[in-house]
């Protein structure tokens, strides 16, 4: 079994590492915080000094961070994976990072002799721990197809998507598709409850129905609660679309209602919420409204 480095234990990585352990793989981690290596290394996993010292031992190099300067840094900068990478290795960067990107450090690791597949995923925090992420994946073929049973541990759906970038790609549709749903659900949920019908009851007669979602069973019950502790941060949404709508501008695509819903994350953002879970949408519209979406 090949020898697997793990780099960025944050609310995503620190579960995907966890169950690589549990399914027997050996693993070797880093992150700039001490805490969740501790937390690795009880659970088995071998503690590096940085992420050469991590490429250096591994063979199959993963990357959980959290946009596109951090894993130029973990991979290019001083003490970064491409100065103690064996040639023959594959890195596969799970962090959801702007696409030329992806081709960019592709391109530095090739002259290395590495593969690198960009393969971020989808799920959030819930099916990190229970191994049932979608991985959409951009690379080669043949690298896919190694990686793969790997990925399986952390995924329940693994799909290569195309070229390296792609994967990134695919992650900006998915990034679309779940800001509008959120704020579409923010600005209907807040409209019910103004007129005196009791949240709850919307959404469990809706649920069923064409406006049920994923989104909408991931994130309506945690607004029924009032929690809006992360889970996926707002700063992140707002990092993941503004790689959208750059990559929008590059290709000449028109993105009318991602542009509005950046607009609201930034107003939250300036309201202090940065930091809130995404499902936190939703108070933009109950400040405005004056009112909140809550359980009774
Ligand atoms: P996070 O901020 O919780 O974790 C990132 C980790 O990377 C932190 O532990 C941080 O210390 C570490 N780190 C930062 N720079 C580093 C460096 N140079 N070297 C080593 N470690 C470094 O973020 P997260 O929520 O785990 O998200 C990670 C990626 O996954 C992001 O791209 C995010 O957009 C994506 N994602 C997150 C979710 C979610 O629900 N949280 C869902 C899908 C995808």
């Amino acid at each position: 079994m090949k020898n697997i480095g793990f780099i960025g234990l944050g609310i995503m990585g620190k579960p995907m590492a966890k169950n690589l352990l549990k399914a027997g793989y050996s693993l070797v981690v880093y992150d700039i915080f001490e805490n969740p290596v501790k937390e690795l290394v009880a659970a088995g996993a071998k503690k590096a000094a940085s992420s050469r010292d991590v490429a250096s031992q591994t063979e199959i190099i993963i990357t959980m961070l959290p946009n596109s300067p951090e894993v130029k840094e973990a991979v290019l900068g001083e003490g970064g994976v491409i100065f103690g990478v064996r040639p023959g290795s594959i890195l596969v960067d799970m962090s959801s990072i702007n696409p030329l990107s992806s081709k960019e450090i592709s391109g530095k690791l090739a002259e290395k002799n590495v593969i690198m597949l960009d393969a971020p995923v989808s799920g959030g925090e819930p099916k990190a721990i229970e191994g049932t992420l979608a991985v959409m994946v951009g690379g080669p073929q043949e690298a896919f197809n190694e990686v793969k049973p790997i990925l399986e541990v952390m995924g329940g759906s693994v799909t290569r998507v195309g070229e390296i970038g792609s994967g990134n790609i695919t992650k900006l549709a998915n990034q679309i598709i779940v800001a509008l749903n959120i704020a579409a659900m923010g600005e209907a949920m807040v409209l019910a409850t103004k007129a005196g019908v009791e949240p709850e009851n919307v959404y469990k007669a809706i649920r069923g129905g064409l406006a049920g979602s994923a989104v909408l069973d991931a994130k309506m019950p945690l607004v029924l609660d009032g929690n809006f502790k992360p889970g996926f941060r707002i700063e992140l949404h707002i990092k993941d679309l503004m790689n959208a709508l750059d990559t929008a501008k590059e290709l000449g695509t028109p993105t009318f209602l991602t542009s509005q819903v950046m607009e609201i994350m930034q107003a939250l953002k300036a309201d202090g919420k940065a930091k809130d879970d995404h499902g936190g949408i939703v108070q933009f519209y109950e400040k405005l409204a004056k009112i909140e979406v809550r359980k009774k």
